[in-house]
């Protein structure tokens, strides 16, 4: 049985990605089928097109998603057919080690589907980060559905699953910004802007957005930054230490790519679960 649906693949790399027709199973014990209503564009899509992230053609691209739950496996009770969800890439096991030290950002069994999808030829396919939602539907653990509010655009809900979980947990998690500190976020894009957000969220101060795009600058302010720096037009950190009483900022962020976002504050360098 299953399902037979378009998704978007990357064959080979660097390679034009192709619209296939793709088999997605019936989920088994513990898995959930998802019908995906709208699916973001991240870097790291691009990052699996190019190679960046493993060797393990072809993908299934696409992670940062909301859809509706189309049919679950045996055993699941945390999502029913209907519930509108947002698709998460890390999926918690709730008992190893980070988990059980209350750090379940850095969980070391997070959970994905058991089976795979694949090409109608039979070829496995490895789905992005573990979702592949640049599908009509997708199989994921049943973990990685998590239910939100339907009133939340599928197209806006979805990005909770990365690039703001990326920004917001850069500044509350891995810089650990505290209140009344000052931020400096360089690039600010989805997961700069999510970043703004977060930092606002914990209470900081002085939020100083840095981009070369005045536009992107503007949107800037409307998450929270307090101050904006073009630094195609003025020295960014001559900019930062005036906005900051010579001292410069407790906090600053730059955004390459929102997996996985760098951070760092002088005392505690951050360090991700990957060593990066
Ligand atoms: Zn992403
Ligand atoms: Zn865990």
């Amino acid at each position: 049985m299953g399902y037979e649906v378009k998704g978007v693949v990357a064959r080979s790399k660097g390679a034009p990605v192709t619209i296939e027709t793709i088999l997605v199973p019936d989920p088994g014990p513990g898995e959930a089928v998802v019908d995906i209503q709208a699916c973001g564009v991240c870097h790291t899509d691009l990052h699996y097109r190019e190679g960046g992230i493993n060797d393990d053609y072809p993908f299934l691209l696409g992670h940062e998603a909301a859809g509706t739950v189309a049919a679950v496996g045996e055993g699941v009770t945390n999502v029913a057919v209907g519930d509108y969800v947002v698709l998460n890439w890390r999926a918690v096991c709730g008992q190893c080690r980070a988990c059980l030290k209350g750090e379940p950002k850095y969980c070391f069994a997070t959970h994905n589907a058991a089976q795979k999808m694949t090409l109608a030829d039979g070829t496995e396919l490895s789905p992005a980060l573990g979702i592949g939602a640049f599908a009509e539907k997708t199989l994921v653990h049943s973990g990685q559905c998590t239910k939100v509010d339907p009133a939340a655009k599928p197209e806006a809900a979805g990005l909770l699953g990365c690039g703001v979980m990326a920004g917001v947990g850069a500044a509350i998690n891995t810089g650990a910004v505290q209140r009344g500190e000052s931020v400096a976020v360089f690039g600010c894009g989805g997961v700069g802007d999510a970043a703004i957000a977060g930092a606002k969220l914990a209470g900081a101060t002085t939020i100083i957005a840095v981009d070369i795009s005045d536009t992107k600058l503007e949107w800037a302010t409307t998450f929270g930054a307090t101050h904006t720096v073009n630094s195609k037009e003025t020295d960014a950190v001559e900019a930062i230490k005036a906005l900051t009483g010579g001292f410069g900022v407790d906090v600053a962020r730059s955004t390459r790519s929102a997996t996985p976002p760098s951070s760092s504050r002088p005392s505690t360098p951050a360090t991700w679960p990957d060593g990066s």
